[in-house]
């Protein structure tokens, strides 16, 4: 069996055994950003990035869409 790949949304880094990278869920609503769990990682709409920088540059971009 293969295991799954995961792959950071901004630089598209890719890893099956990532570490300290994090999930975002992200909603209309409300944005809630999880340390890396397969649980988390493998749930639907998860986002997944390579570490804080570059989960903060989605929160950046999450702010500018709905609060700009
Ligand atoms: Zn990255």
């Amino acid at each position: 069996m293969i295991g799954t790949s995961y792959r950071c949304e901004i630089c598209g880094e890719e890893s099956e055994t990532p570490v300290r990278w994090f999930v975002i869920h992200c909603g209309t609503a409300e944005l809630t950003v999880i340390k890396w769990t397969k649980e988390a990682a493998d749930a639907p709409h998860a986002r997944h990035y390579c570490g804080e920088a570059h989960a903060q540059v989605y929160i950046s971009r999450w702010f500018e869409a709905f609060c700009g």
